[in-house]
C-alpha cells in the first residue's frame, strides 16, 4: 500500500469513486483511495440508479445535467458499461399549484437550453400509457431522464481514475486522522498509515464517524428508503419499448422499468431516520427488513395512479438507508476552519449528482474555485450553530418533502424557532410571522390582528401582500424599524488592517469615519462578495454582508490572512437596528445627546439610549436611514428607546418582505440574486466600485474583462404583471427569442410596480427596449427603465 499521497479520498461508493476520476481528470495522479470493504460497501450498491435533472436550484440542475452527459464519456473512455437506460421521464402533476411549479421549471430550463417539455394528459397517455389521468392536469417531459446500473457505475469511474494513476485500497478501513503541525494529514488505516497532503471525506453512510476523526460535525443523517421491483407485467413486456420514469408527486412515489416488470420506490411521510446514533462499522452489504406498514398508505395511491400494480407480484424489496443534509443538497468544499480537510458527503442522488459533486470538488482543490456559483452545495452553507438536534427534523422534513410543491415564498417549520434574537417576544407580539435564515428566526412581515398569523405558500402574490404595503407606506412615509441581526458582520482589526483589506476588497478603502462598498473576487474574478466597509480608524474595520455567507467568508478571509491583522466573525456578537423613512434623523436625535450631523456613508461610534452603538448612515431601503449596531445584551433597551421616541414620529416595525420590496424602488441588486459567483463584476455593474489604482485579489482577470467587455447586462425591466411577479430565473423574450433570464423581482409597493432585474446580451441593453417575461405560463411585456421610480436623484436618501 502506498504510504503518502497528494489526495487521500475515504470512502469507495459511487461519490468517492467520482472525486477520484475527477482528481485524475484534473491532472493529479498522486491520489488514492480508501475503502473498508468492497467497492460500493454503503448506499451505493443497493441504489435504485435513476438519473434526473429536474430540480429547483438552477445550479443543482447544472450540476446534474453534467453528472447525465458525463456517463457516455466514461463508457467511452474505459470500454465498461454503465447499464445506461435513457427512457425520459415524466412529473405529473394533479393540481394548479403543482402544475404552475413544473410550468416555472420549464420556463427556467428555456435559458438553460434544455428540451423539456410541458404535455398534456392526452401526451402523457400516449407516453406512459399505464398512468390512469384521473385528476392529472399535465407533467413536464425530460427526455434525459433513465437509470443505470449502480455497481457498474462506479467501478467506472475507478477504472477511469486508475487509468489517470490513481490508486486503489480496498478492504482497508481509516481509523483515525491525524493533522500534523505543518497542515498535512496522516491517515491511519488497519493496513498502515498514509501521509496526505489533503484529505477528501466521502464516507456516505459513516460520513459523520470519518468526521468525527477530525473532531468535525458533518450535518447529514441517514433515512430509510424503500423501493419494490414487481414480477413481470405483460402491460409492460408487451410494449415495443421501454415505458419511461414517471414521478408522481402526489402520490410521493417514483416509478420505471425494471426488466419484464416495473419499480416503485417511495417517499412516504411516516417515515424514519436510520441510525440516529451513529451509523455501526459492521453494516454493509446487507438491506433492512422490509416494511409495508409505513409505505401502506403510499402502496394504496400507487395502485389508483397505476392499476396495473395491483395485481402484480412482488419480486423484491429493498430497503436501505441514505443520507441527507437538513436541505438536502449535498455537502461539498473545504471545511471551514480545518486546513485541507475537504467534504464531499451528504449526497442524497449520488447518480444524478455524483459526477458534478466530483468536478465542483476536483476543481475546488485544483484550481482553488469552481467554475459556477457552488453556494448552494458550500459545506460551509451551515454554521458552527448547526448541532444533531437541528439536522435530524430537518433531515426528516427534507425527506418528506422531497416531492412536495418548492413555493418561492415559502418557509419551512421543521426544527424552529431554533436561533432567535432578544427580540423574539417582543416582535411576536405585534403579529411578527417569521421567516428563517441560517438558523435564525427573522420577521417576515407583521400581520394585523384580523390577518392569518402565516404566509400562505404561493407563486402568486401571496397573503403577505396588505402587510407588506403597510409597512413599506409606513417606511416611505414616516419612519420604520427593522432588525440588524441578519446581517453577517466582521470586525478587522490591526495595524496592517486597511493594507490587508485593501488587498482583498477590489474596492476603494474608505478613510476614517466613512463607508465604502465593496465587491469581493475570486483569483478567477468571479463575485463572491459584495460588502460593505466602515473605517472606525485606521486600525479597526467594521464590514457588512450577507448573513447566510458567513462561514464562507470567513474561511475566505482566514485562508488569506497575512500581517498584523485579527478577524473575527462578529454576526452574532454585533446585533441592532436599522431605522429608515423620512422621520429617521428625528427619531435618532430624540434617542442622543451626540450630535446627528453624519452624511451619507458616515459612520460614528454614538451613545444611544443607554447603549454604546456604531451608527452608519445608509440604508437598503433607499431612504434616509441609519443602521445602528449594539451589543445583544444591549438590544432591549435601544428597542425600548427608539421605540418610545418613535410614537410620535409614527414608527412601525416592518420586516424582510417589506425590506426586499423597498429596494426595488431603487433598483437596488440582492446578494445571490443580481450579485453572485455566477456572475462577474463587470455584467452586474459592481466594477464601478473597483479602485483600479491599487492590486486586489481578481485584479488581473478583471482586467482582462475590462478590455473585452461581457457579452451580458444587468437590466431592470418594470413589468406588466398581474397578481404574479417575477421570482427568478425566468425567461426574457426579445422579439421571440429567449435571450436573457431574470435574477429577481417582485413587486415595489411604494411605486406600485411590478420590477424585474435580469441578465440580457448588453448590446440590447437599451432603454426602453420592449420584451416579453414569462411568468407561470403567461408572457408579459416589460419595458426596460434606466431611472428607479423613487429618489431617482438620490436627495432622499443622501439629503
Ligand atoms: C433504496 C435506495 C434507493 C436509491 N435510489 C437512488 C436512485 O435511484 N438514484 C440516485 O441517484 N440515488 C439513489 N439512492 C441514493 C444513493 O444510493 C446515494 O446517493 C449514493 O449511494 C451515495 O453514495 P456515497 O458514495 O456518498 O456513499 P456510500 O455509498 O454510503 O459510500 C460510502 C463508502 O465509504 C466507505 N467508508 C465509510 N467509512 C470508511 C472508513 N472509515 N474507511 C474506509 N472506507 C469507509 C463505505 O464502506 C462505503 O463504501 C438510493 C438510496 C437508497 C437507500
Amino acid at each position: 500500500m502506498k504510504t503518502s499521497a497528494q489526495v487521500v479520498v475515504i470512502g469507495g461508493g459511487v461519490v468517492g469513486c467520482s472525486v477520484l476520476y475527477h482528481l485524475t481528470k484534473l491532472g493529479w495522479s498522486d491520489v488514492m483511495l480508501v475503502e473498508r470493504k468492497e467497492l460500493t460497501s454503503g448506499s451505493t450498491w443497493h441504489a435504485a440508479g435513476g438519473f434526473h435533472m429536474l430540480n429547483g436550484n438552477t445550479n443543482m440542475a447544472a450540476l446534474q445535467g453534467y453528472t447525465i452527459r458525463l456517463y457516455k464519456e466514461l463508457e467511452e473512455l474505459t470500454g465498461m458499461s454503465c447499464g445506461l437506460h435513457h427512457v425520459g421521464g415524466i412529473t405529473l402533476a394533479d393540481n394548479r399549484d403543482r402544475f404552475d411549479m413544473l410550468v416555472a421549471e420549464r420556463a427556467k430550463h428555456r435559458y438553460m437550453g434544455l428540451d423539456t417539455e410541458i404535455v398534456g394528459p392526452e401526451e402523457i397517455a400516449r407516453i406512459a400509457p399505464i398512468t390512469s389521468l384521473d385528476g392529472i392536469v399535465g407533467g413536464l417531459y425530460d427526455p434525459l431522464d433513465g437509470h443505470l446500473d449502480p455497481s457498474g457505475t462506479t467501478h467506472a469511474y475507478v477504472k477511469a481514475a486508475c487509468m489517470g494513476g490513481a490508486a486503489i485500497e480496498t478492504h482497508c478501513m481509516v481509523t483515525a486522522t491525524t493533522q500534523r503541525a505543518d497542515g498535512t494529514w496522516d491517515v491511519v488505516t488497519d493496513k498502515g498509515t498514509v501521509h496526505a497532503e489533503h484529505v477528501v471525506n466521502a464516507g456516505g453512510l459513516w460520513a459523520r464517524e470519518v468526521g468525527a476523526m477530525a473532531g468535525i460535525y458533518f450535518p447529514l443523517h441517514p433515512m430509510e428508503h424503500q423501493y419494490i421491483v414487481t414480477d413481470d407485467i405483460p402491460e409492460i413486456y408487451e410494449r415495443g419499448e421501454e415505458h419511461p420514469h414517471v414521478m408522481d408527486p402526489a402520490g410521493e412515489s417514483y416509478l420505471r422499468q425494471e426488466g419484464r416488470g416495473l419499480c416503485i420506490g417511495f417517499y412516504e411521510k411516516p417515515c424514519r431516520p436510520w441510525a440516529v446514533d451513529g451509523t455501526p462499522w459492521n453494516f454493509g452489504h446487507e438491506l433492512l427488513p422490509d416494511d409495508f406498514d409505513k409505505i401502506e398508505d403510499s402502496i394504496a395511491f400507487a395502485y389508483k395512479r397505476f392499476p396495473v400494480l395491483e395485481t402484480a407480484g412482488v419480486k423484491s424489496v429493498i430497503h436501505g438507508p441514505f443520507t441527507f443534509a437538513p436541505d438536502g443538497n449535498p455537502l461539498v468544499g473545504p471545511v471551514p476552519g480545518v486546513r485541507n480537510y475537504w467534504s464531499a458527503c451528504g449526497v442524497m442522488a449520488g447518480f444524478s449528482q455524483g459526477g458534478g459533486v466530483g468536478l465542483t470538488r476536483a476543481q475546488w482543490m485544483i484550481e482553488g474555485e469552481a467554475d459556477r456559483d457552488v453556494t448552494g452545495l458550500d459545506v460551509g452553507r451551515f454554521g458552527a450553530w448547526i448541532t444533531p438536534g437541528y439536522t435530524l427534523p430537518k433531515v426528516i422534513e427534507n425527506y418528506q418533502n422531497r416531492f412536495s410543491i418548492a413555493y418561492p415564498n415559502e418557509e419551512l417549520p421543521a426544527a424552529r424557532p431554533h436561533r432567535t434574537t432578544p427580540m423574539y417576544d417582543i416582535f411576536t407580539d405585534p403579529g411578527a410571522v417569521w421567516g428563517h435564515q441560517f438558523g435564525l428566526e427573522v420577521p417576515n412581515y407583521f400581520a394585523a390582528a384580523a390577518e392569518p398569523d402565516y404566509e400562505e405558500p404561493s407563486f402568486r402574490r401571496s397573503n403577505a401582500f396588505d402587510a407588506t404595503s403597510r409597512e413599506v407606506a409606513a417606511v416611505r412615509g414616516a419612519v420604520g424599524i427593522n432588525e440588524l441581526q441578519n446581517f453577517g458582520k466582521f470586525s478587522v482589526t490591526g495595524s496592517d488592517a486597511r493594507a490587508w483589506l485593501g488587498r482583498i476588497m477590489a474596492g476603494r478603502i474608505p478613510r476614517p469615519g466613512r463607508m465604502a462598498l465593496s465587491p469581493l473576487l475570486s483569483e478567477k474574478g468571479r463575485l463572491i462578495g459584495d460588502f460593505t466597509v466602515s473605517c472606525l480608524s485606521d486600525t479597526e474595520f467594521q464590514l457588512t454582508v450577507s448573513y447566510g455567507a458567513q462561514a464562507i467568508h470567513y474561511r475566505w478571509f482566514l485562508k488569506h490572512l497575512a500581517g498584523d491583522v485579527q478577524v473575527r466573525n462578529v454576526s452574532d456578537a454585533r446585533t441592532g437596528f436599522q431605522i429608515a423613512g423620512p422621520r429617521a434623523r428625528d427619531l435618532l436625535t430624540a434617542c442622543t445627546r451626540d450630535p446627528v450631523d453624519l452624511t451619507f456613508m458616515d459612520v460614528r461610534r454614538m451613545t444611544v439610549g443607554q447603549a454604546a452603538c456604531i451608527v452608519q448612515r445608509v440604508s437598503y431601503t433607499g431612504d434616509l436611514g441609519y443602521e445602528i449596531y449594539c451589543d445583544p445584551m444591549d438590544q432591549r433597551a435601544l428597542w425600548w428607546t427608539l421605540w418610545e421616541a418613535g410614537q410620535p414620529l409614527s414608527l412601525e416595525p416592518f420586516g424582510m418582505r417589506a425590506m426586499m420590496s423597498l429596494r426595488l424602488d431603487k433598483f437596488f441588486g440582492a446578494w445571490l440574486r443580481e450579485y453572485s459567483p455566477d456572475y462577474t463584476a463587470a455584467e452586474t455593474g459592481l466594477d464601478r466600485f473597483f479602485d483600479w489604482s491599487k492590486d486586489f485579489i481578481g485584479k488581473t482577470a478583471a482586467e482582462a474583462e475590462r478590455a473585452a467587455p461581457p457579452a451580458r447586462a444587468l437590466v431592470t425591466f418594470i413589468v406588466d404583471a398581474d397578481k404574479a411577479d417575477v421570482t427568478a430565473y425566468e425567461p426574457v423574450f426579445i422579439e421571440g427569442e429567449v435571450r436573457g433570464f431574470c435574477t429577481s423581482g417582485g413587486y415595489a409597493h411604494h411605486s406600485g410596480l411590478s420590477v424585474a432585474h435580469a441578465l440580457i446580451p448588453r448590446d440590447r441593453a437599451v432603454e426602453g427596449l420592449v420584451v416579453e417575461i414569462e411568468i407561470l405560463d403567461q408572457r408579459r411585456r416589460a419595458t426596460l427603465t434606466v431611472t428607479p421610480p423613487f429618489d431617482a436623484d438620490g436627495t432622499r436618501m443622501r439629503g
